[in-house]
C-alpha cells in the first residue's frame, strides 16, 4: 500500500522534558504506523538563535538517540538531519520565497512573538522561518503535517505558498493538510503553564533526570494552595491541584481513584502524594533511560547517514522536477 506522507522536526535544543516525550514525540511516533513518516532534526533551524557551534553537533545526536529510544523505526520511516540535504532545501526554499508575500510574514503571530521577546535578535532567517518550514515539508511532497495550535498558521503559509506556485508553474506540490497534534498539555511543575524547555531547569522533568533529580523537582512541585495541614481535606481536581492534575498523566487508573480518595479524607498529605508523583514518573521514564543507554551517539550517526541517503535521493528528483517547471537550465 502506498503511504501517505508526513513530514514532521523538531530542533535540537536539547533538554527533552516529560511533555515533550509524552505529549509530542511518543504520538509522532505512532504515526509511523500508518503514514511514511519523515523524521528530520531541525538544526538549519535552530541557527536563528545562534547555538553554539561545539553543542549543535552533541544536542543533534542527542535528540536522535532520544527520538530512537522512544521508537523511532528507520527501517520503515526516513530519519535525517536537515543539514544533510541543506543544499536541496535551501534551494527550494530560495524558489519558494519568490512567491511569499513577505507582509503575511511579517504579520505572523509567531513571529512577532519572537521578535517582540528578542527585539536584539530581529533577523532575516527567523521571518522566513515558515518559508523554510515549508521547503521541508514540500521537499518529500508531504501530505500530512502533524501540528500543534500555534504551529497552524505556519501550515496555512505552506499552503498559501503551495496554492500560488502551483497557479504560476502549474500543478507541482500536493496541498498540505494538518494532522492536530495530541492536544495534551502537561503542566509546568512550577503551577505556571504548561513544561517548556525553555523554562527554568526546576519546571520540567527532564528525559534525563536521575531518581534523585526527579524527587528533588515533584518534592517542590506547586500543589493545592489552600490544603496546609496534612489533616486537611484536598481538592484532588485538575484545577484544584497542579500534582493531582500531573498525576491525571502519569499514574494508572486504579492508582489514581485510591490516591483521589485517600486525599479527599486527608489519608494521605502532599509530601506522600509527591512521592507517589515521582514513583509514577519514574515507571515511564527508567525504561525510556535504559533503552537510551543502548544507543550510542556512533549509532545514532550511522542511522542518520542511511537517512541522509534516502532523504537526498527523493530530494534530488524534486529538485530536478522543479527547476523544469520554473524553466530554469541548469547544466
Ligand atoms: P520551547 O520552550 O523551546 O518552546 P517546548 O518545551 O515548548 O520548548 P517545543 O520544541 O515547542 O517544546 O515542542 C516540541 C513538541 O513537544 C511539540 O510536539 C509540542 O506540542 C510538544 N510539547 C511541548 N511542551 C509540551 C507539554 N508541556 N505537554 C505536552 N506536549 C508538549
Ligand atoms: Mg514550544
Amino acid at each position: 500500500m502506498n503511504r501517505k506522507k508526513i513530514v514532521s522536526g523538531i530542533r535540537p535544543t536539547g533538554n527533552l522534558h516529560i511533555g515533550n516525550y509524552y505529549g509530542g514525540m511518543k504520538g509522532l511516533i505512532n504515526l509511523q504506523e500508518d503514514y511514511h513518516a519523515h523524521f528530520f532534526i531541525a538544526d538549519l533551524h535552530s541557527l536563528t538563535t545562534h547555538p553554539n557551534p561545539e553543542n549543535l553537533k552533541k544536542n543533534v545526536l542527542q535528540i536522535a538517540r532520544h527520538y530512537l529510544a522512544a521508537g523511532l523505526d528507520p527501517e520503515r520511516s526516513v530519519f535525517y538531519a536537515q543539514s544533510s540535504i541543506a543544499p536541496e532545501i535551501s534551494e527550494l526554499h530560495t524558489y519558494l520565497s519568490m512567491v511569499m508575500p513577505l507582509g503575511d510574514l511579517l504579520r505572523c503571530p509567531t513571529f512577532k512573538e519572537k521578535a517582540k521577546k528578542h527585539p536584539d535578535n530581529v533577523n532575516y532567517g527567523l521571518v522566513g522561518y515558515p518559508v523554510l518550514m515549508t521547503a521541508d515539508i514540500l521537499i518529500h511532497n508531504g501530505d500530512y503535517v502533524p501540528v500543534g495550535d500555534d504551529q497552524l498558521v505556519h501550515l496555512e503559509i505552506a499552503r498559501t505558498i503551495v496554492r500560488k506556485f502551483n497557479l504560476l508553474y502549474g500543478e507541482t506540490f500536493p496541498l498540505p493538510q494538518p494532522i492536530k497534534e495530541n492536544a495534551v498539555r502537561i503542566p509546568s511543575l512550577s503551577g505556571q503553564g504548561k513544561m517548556s524547555k525553555s523554562d527554568s531547569q526546576d519546571s520540567f522533568v527532564s528525559m534525563d533526570d536521575s531518581p534523585t533529580e526527579i524527587n528533588k523537582k515533584t518534592k517542590k512541585a506547586y500543589s493545592d494552595p489552600k490544603r496546609v495541614y496534612k489533616n486537611d481535606p484536598g481538592n484532588p481536581t485538575k484545577n484544584g491541584c497542579n500534582v493531582f492534575h500531573l498525576h491525571s498523566y502519569f499514574t494508572d487508573g486504579d492508582r489514581l481513584n485510591a490516591i483521589k480518595k485517600q486525599c479527599l479524607q486527608a489519608e494521605i498529605g502532599c509530601v506522600d502524594c509527591k512521592a507517589s508523583l515521582t514513583s509514577s514518573i519514574l515507571s515511564i521514564i527508567e525504561p525510556f533511560q535504559e533503552r537510551l543507554r543502548g544507543i550510542t551517539d556512533h549509532d545514532a550517526e550511522g542511522i542518520l547517514l542511511d537517512g541522509k541517503i534516502k532523504a537526498k535521493d527523493s530530494a534530488q528528483q524534486l529538485i530536478a522536477n522543479v527547476r523544469k517547471k520554473i524553466g530554469l537550465q541548469m547544466v
